[in-house]
């Protein structure tokens, strides 16, 4: 290995995101400073937070660039080390980017075990972000009850599919919103949740009262606009929201204007927003939480894996517009 294949930024998205954005780069792989670590990336994950990256970068926000390596959270191997907390062989986490290696500051990176099946998706799902951001909102920022009924939206996503099953286990009533019929069915078959409604049907108001017919103690949002201007309208009395993500609003200059927003005064809804990197004094519990159910058979391993770098602007699109169910990641090796 001494050659290193990168995806970078070629230019900026102004709306739809499409391959022509990304480039494909190979570089060589430059030599170890005091401190630095050598990682081969096994796994990639794609997510919809990348895409406002791509939308920030433009105002300045963040120090994206164009000939950027795109950001990314990855799992993959020590092959060299100038640090002595790591030693060829290590299975490491750290923000690798779209890139088959990537050279690290040893602080950055994070040991972890090799689980008992040998994989290591699973630390960019489950026991990674998603599964924190699904427990920060079920268990932290909602404190969902037993006998409670639950809505979560992007049901099929990485984040949403987690939230339902927590739910599920807690002994709620979970009812998730999912894209097209087909998809609705595999989040009820799959992840044995009550319902899933599909936003995309035209009476996707009335599927959503009729799923929903004593109301909506817990909304856990990824979606944002019109899918969750529907849900705050199911909401009961005293009901929690917690806002999870808004991926419909990401590339849209629009505003959207909500029509239930009254309901928050109404229905003395408490709304609270979160942030996965806001809350890293619970993150030791959750994976504590997470590590626990998922030894116990709680979750059902979701992921849509594409393989080789090249193919990764096509998966992030395609997570993007909704094609895939479960955790999106690209395997590099
Ligand atoms: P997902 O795996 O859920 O992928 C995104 C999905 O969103 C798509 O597959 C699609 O599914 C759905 N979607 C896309 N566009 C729309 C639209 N216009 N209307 C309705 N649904 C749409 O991603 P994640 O699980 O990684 O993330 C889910 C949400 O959580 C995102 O909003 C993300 O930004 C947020 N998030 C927040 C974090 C935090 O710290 N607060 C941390 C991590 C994620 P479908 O087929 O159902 O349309």
């Amino acid at each position: 290995m001494n050659a290193n294949l990168q995806v970078c930024i070629r230019q900026f998205p102004h709306d739809v995101v499409n391959v022509e954005h990304f480039e494909l780069r190979e570089v060589p792989i430059p030599s170890l400073a005091e401190g630095e670590v050598l990682v081969r990336h096994q796994f990639l994950s794609l997510d919809p937070y990348m895409r406002m990256r791509l939308a920030d970068a433009q105002v300045g926000r963040f120090a994206m660039k164009l000939g950027d390596v795109m950001m990314g959270r990855t799992v993959g191997t020590v092959t060299a080390s100038r640090d002595p907390a790591f030693t060829p062989g290590d299975v490491v986490l750290g923000w690798g980017g779209w890139q088959s290696c990537s050279v690290a500051r040893a602080e950055t990176l994070q040991k972890v075990e090799p689980l008992g099946d040998g994989s290591l998706s699973a630390y960019l799902g489950v026991l990674g972000r998603p599964g924190i951001t699904a427990w920060l909102g079920v268990v932290s920022v909602a404190q969902l009850r037993s006998g409670e009924s639950f809505l979560v939206s992007s049901a099929a996503g990485a984040v949403g599919s987690l939230a339902a099953q927590m739910a599920r286990h807690i002994g709620a009533r979970v009812v998730g919103i999912a894209g097209g019929a087909a998809k609705c069915e595999s989040v009820v078959e799959q992840l044995g949740v009550h319902a899933c409604v599909d936003y995309k049907a035209p009476d996707f108001k009335e599927r959503l009262a009729d799923a929903t017919p004593g109301g909506v103690d817990v909304l856990f949002e990824n979606v944002g606009a019109a899918v969750f201007d529907e849900s705050l309208n199911r909401m009961n009395q005293h009901g929690r929201v917690a806002v999870c993500g808004l991926i419909a609003q990401y590339h849209s200059g629009e505003p959207y204007a909500f029509k239930n927003f009254p309901r928050i005064l109404d229905r003395d809804l408490k709304v609270t927003g979160f942030r996965i990197d806001s809350n890293k004094d619970l993150h030791e519990q959750a994976s504590k939480d997470l590590r626990a159910w998922f030894d116990a058979g709680v979750f059902k391993s979701w992921e849509r894996v594409s393989h080789g770098l090249e193919n990764a602007p096509e998966a992030f699109i395609a997570m993007l517009q909704g094609r895939g169910q479960g955790k999106t990641l690209v395997r590099l090796h």
